[in-house]
């Protein structure tokens, strides 16, 4: 109880009120990997109701901000540095983002390209040219709809459809919230109950990129790896599944863009992701570099790095930064800064 308390706020909110260099000295992460999912100004229905992402505005700043104190990192650099064993420069930042959106097209590559900056983008195979929707964006897309109904929601109706798949909850919203990868095809049956088309929006809105997009992206100078196939989350799923997930995503990306690196990031984080995995995985030689989302941490595999959220909140990037660095430093107070695999 004591401990938990010092763990969640007292010594973060110390540690966070140290300067950044004393920190980056401290925390010894390096280099610093942020991720994101989107930006943009607009309404984005599909991802609206899951979390919190940058305007434009906010964007500029968090990129300036970083460039205050940190240089930028290319995949390829890391890629180099890994292949001839050396270091990481200090003070280095590797920009990336997950999901795959067309927003990193729209907006995210005309604001880096203005700055003369690079990123890499983890595309969800399935989701590429807008074949299929992830799952959590159909979440959101029907918590959407439901706002906007004119007529009364079926709620009861739902609830009942839900709690067949086990999902309880007295709240239409939370349960919605509580569809995960294995009842995912339960989303379906609501679409129809509440005349929503998934197939109508991915055509018309075409929320995701294309395969088009991906080669200029790429001929900008921008990198790409793969997020598995359809985002599971990999501690539900069988270990044949994590392979399959992963290898069929990087070697769909590296054949269709003719790519000579092979990069990927865990759809919701690489936790209770067992060490034989990252074993086969990176011994088959199709994955050079995998990403998890754990904060300023490091992994007993060299080859895997742990990234920090900008996203989930609408504070400054120096407070989220310094809120990561925090963190990292406790974990490693406490000696908890490597994580170990079994
Ligand atoms: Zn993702």
């Amino acid at each position: 109880m004591v401990f938990d308390l010092i763990k969640n706020g007292l010594a973060p909110a110390l540690f966070a009120r140290l300067p950044w260099s004393v920190l980056g000295t401290l925390v010894k992460v390096s280099p610093l990997i942020p991720y994101y999912h989107i930006v943009s100004d607009s309404d984005v229905p599909h991802v609206k109701h899951l979390y919190r992402f940058r305007n434009v505005d906010q964007f500029k700043k968090d990129i300036d901000t970083f460039l205050r104190s940190y240089n930028l990192l290319t995949l390829d650099d890391l890629l180099e540095a890994l292949r001839r064993g050396r270091s990481f420069p200090r003070r280095a930042f590797l920009l990336t983002f997950d999901d795959g959106f067309r927003e990193l097209y729209d907006v995210v590559a005309p604001v880096l390209l203005q700055k003369g900056l690079s990123a890499t983008f983890f595309i969800t195979t399935a989701c590429l040219d807008n074949i299929d929707m992830a799952y959590h964006n159909k979440i959101s897309l029907v918590l959407e709809h439901l706002s906007r109904m004119k007529k009364k929601a079926p709620e009861d109706e739902l609830l009942r459809i839900l709690s067949e798949r086990g999902i309880q909850s007295p709240d239409v919203r939370t349960a919605l919230l509580r569809i995960d990868y294995r009842n995912k095809d339960v989303l379906q049956t609501v679409a129809n109950l509440l005349e929503l088309d998934f197939d109508c929006y991915l055509t018309t809105r075409k929320p995701y990129l294309t395969s088009e997009q991906v080669r200029k992206l790429i001929d900008m100078g921008f990198s790409i790896g793969a997020h598995s196939i359809d985002h599971p989350l990999y501690s539900a799923i069988s270990f044949e599944e994590q392979l399959h997930q992963t290898r069929a995503s990087v070697r769909a990306l590296r054949t269709r863009f003719s790519l000579n690196y092979g990069a990927f990031a865990f759809p919701h984080g690489a936790g209770d992701v067992s060490a034989r995995f990252f074993s086969e995985i990176f011994a088959e030689g199709d994955v050079d570099v995998s990403f998890g989302t754990a904060g300023m941490l490091k992994d007993v595999f060299p080859r895997h790095f742990e990234r920090f959220s900008m996203e989930y909140t609408s504070a400054p990037a120096e407070r989220i930064i310094g809120r990561h660095y925090a963190r990292g430093l406790f974990k490693r107070v406490i000696g908890r800064q490597v994580t170990q695999r079994t």
